[in-house]
């Protein structure tokens, strides 16, 4: 809850941690099974107030003092012991646990629990991180799928001004007007949010697989203009970028058979001949029974391929990591983990050799704030990309066009589909797959356009039209790097002191501090024309979804707030994404991009975490030797 208490001193912790180490031999359970790690935690143990007992208090409303606890009872502590510790189970942190686990000398590994992934979230689908889009129902229906991703993503940050309920009943209870202190924290309320330097339409997943259980899967690989600020040589990001395109399984030919994306890549590569027009790479497979019309979209299990079912690793589901627990003695290092069991309300402490943090944009500064570990750059030179967007419906001229086609297969599909629906009025059979091309970004036109159909938190077409006439058009713009465009958690005017309130897993509350420059705005309403110049060359508007700009944030898409570089002033991590003056502190994700970067960067960000996990990898061998 918002009030709760996360923090504690890293002196308080690490005597924890000490005391803990000395009972690790004692207590370790190498062999220890998920459902075991799920339920580990401190007991109160021995006396009142020991530093114990206090661990086990520590974020309980109940003071330590109430609490009894006999001196006879044996302490049942569990220290979970690894060689990894990753936290965050989206493609990031697979895609870490991945690497190392195929990567790594095995004799430099223990046999059980040598990766141990923890994820705030619960597994939501019988296979382990897996994109929920794949199930028939959302095949058959993608409009249904925009409930799925509503219902998964919650908003980060909300500012008070955008709870006030004008029509409320006057006996109704609501938070005093105009009092600071008395104002909404429940939910991502945040009374230090503006609205004017708000992403409001930010927001993180929390389940298994991380936002990869319903993303789009779209892969573009980033132009040169998009990676001018990176630390990795454009030629190593490229053969980085090729790894992490196996890892995700990208393809870019599963569409082609179908009538409507061949239709529309077409009137796009005729009206615009020198955009480059493509489909758009996309991590996805054919479905196995090919004809049935289905596709098997990548998610996190994608990535984690075989590694799922290695004794070697394991992750806890529904656990938080609040903390991570830096050595007094020797600054840059990390000695452990403070994890909250959420299911038991227990700490759990997690001792490894290497840490790698890949929580998503927001949560990853996030836990490093919790921990004390605040680099100058953290949370800032944060970039976040706007979004034009519009629905068009295919036009009259372009539905006679396929209906008159002289492309045999075409005609033998449409000649099928007519006589088993005889009924149906569009020369397009049910199971056509859904247009799926780009306009990759360019020196002329600085933004990345995708024309096609899918489900995002928005744009379902419900009873209006005949989805398969419906065109989407996300257009995705870049936004200049400023220091001051950040995402901080802290009271501004006490910095050293606790955040004012927390979020709704009691990790500190996140604040935006994002704006646009008037070159941004200009870049913006150009990629706008652009984008109702295409969309006319398709079709006319779908009715309430015509040309709009989308609230900010909702690309989802926030890079930069660990951002990788060569000056530890200006970036929290080195180019292989080891936190600067660590020795065992990596972080993942697309807050490591340093660039802005129009095209989606979720491969960008894996590219970023398979050179990441080849340090880890030199780190544990050359720590072995
Ligand atoms: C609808 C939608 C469509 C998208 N489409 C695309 C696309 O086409 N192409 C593209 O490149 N990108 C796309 N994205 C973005 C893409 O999903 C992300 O870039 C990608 O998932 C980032 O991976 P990650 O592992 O860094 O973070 P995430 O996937 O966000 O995973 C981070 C994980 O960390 C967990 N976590 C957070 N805090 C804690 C904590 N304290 N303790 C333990 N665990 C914690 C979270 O629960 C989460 O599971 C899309 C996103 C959305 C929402």
């Amino acid at each position: 809850m918002a009030t709760e208490s996360t923090r504690i001193s890293h002196a308080e912790a690490l005597d924890f941690l000490l005391d803990a180490e000395n009972n690790v031999h004692s207590f370790v359970d190498s062999s220890t099974s998920e459902q075991n790690v799920r339920t580990a935690g401190f007991e109160p143990v021995a006396d009142l107030g020991t530093q114990a007992a206090r661990f086990a208090n520590f974020g309980s409303p109940e003071p330590v003092e109430t609490r009894s606890c006999s001196t006879t009872t044996p302490p049942r502590r569990r220290i979970i012991q690894c060689d990894v510790f990753i936290a965050g189970s989206g493609p990031i942190g697979c895609t870490y646990a991945r690497e190392i686990l195929e990567k790594c000398d095995s004799d430099v590994l223990r046999p059980r629990n040598a990766v141990y992934m923890a994820e705030i979230g619960a597994q939501e689908s019988p296979v382990v991180g897996a994109h929920l889009k794949n199930a028939v129902k959302y095949q058959k229906d993608i409009d249904a799928f925009v409930h799925v991703i509503q219902g998964a993503l919650q908003p980060v940050s909300i500012p008070v001004s955008d709870t006030h309920q004008s029509t409320l009943g006057g006996n109704s209870w609501t938070p005093p007007i105009n009092s600071k202190q008395n104002q909404l924290v429940i939910c991502g309320q945040n009374p230090q949010q503006s609205r004017e330097d708000n992403l409001g339409a930010t927001a993180v997943t929390r389940a298994v697989g991380g936002m990869a259980t319903h993303w789009t899967c779209a892969c573009p690989t980033p132009h040169s203009e998009e990676t001018t600020s990176s630390p990795i040589p454009r030629n190593e990001l490229d053969s980085l970028l090729a790894r992490a395109r196996d890892f995700v399984k990208v393809d870019s030919t599963v569409f082609d058979k179908s009538i409507r994306h061949t239709t529309v890549k077409d009137i796009l590569t005729t009206s615009f001949p020198n955009r480059n027009i493509r489909s758009i790479p996309l991590a996805v497979q054919p479905h196995s029974k090919a004809e049935s019309g289905f596709v098997t979209w990548s998610g996190s299990n994608t990535v984690l391929g075989d590694i799922v079912n290695d004794p070697r690793f394991t992750i806890a589901s529904e656990h938080r990591v609040t903390q991570l627990i830096v050595h007094p003695s020797f600054p840059g290092t990390v000695a452990g983990v403070l994890m909250r069991d959420l299911k038991t309300d227990r700490d759990v402490l997690v001792h490894a050799r290497a840490y790698v943090i890949a929580c998503g944009a927001v949560c990853t500064p996030q836990i490093l704030y919790n921990s004390d570990i605040r680099p100058p750059a953290l949370g800032r030179y944060l970039t976040e990309q706007s979004m034009a967007f519009c629905q068009i419906v295919l036009s009259k001229k372009t539905i006679q066009n396929i209906q008159n086609t002289q492309n045999p297969v075409w005609q033998a599909l449409i000649a099928q589909h007519r006589n088993k629906h005889p009924l149906d009025p569009l020369p397009i059979p049910f199971r056509d797959l859904d247009p799926q091309v780009m306009i990759p970004y360019s020196s002329a036109f600085p933004w990345h356009a995708q024309i096609h159909r899918d489900a995002f938190s928005y744009g379902d077409v419900g009873p209006r039209s005949d989805p398969r006439v419906v065109v989407d058009l996300r257009f995705f713009g870049k936004g200049d790097i400023l220091e001051n465009n950040r995402v901080e958690f802290s009271n501004k005017a006490k910095p050293e002191e606790r955040p004012e309130h927390t979020d709704v897993y009691g990790m500190p509350q996140a604040t935006f501090h994002v704006v646009r420059t008037d070159e941004d705005r200009d870049r913006d309403q150009k990629m706008m024309n652009d984008m109702t110049t295409v969309a006319n060359s398709l079709g006319g508007y779908l009715p309430g979804s015509e040309p709009q700009f989308m609230e900010p944030g909702l690309a989802m898409h926030i890079t930069g707030t660990t951002r990788v570089g060569s000056d530890s002033k200006t970036s929290v991590a080195n180019p292989c994404s080891k936190v600067w003056g660590f020795s065992n502190l990596w972080v993942g994700g697309n807050n490591v991009i340093p660039d802005s970067t129009a095209s989606n960067p979720t491969l960008t960000s894996m590219a970023y975490a398979l050179k990441g996990a080849s340090d880890v990898i030199q780190c544990l061998q050359y720590e072995y030797q």
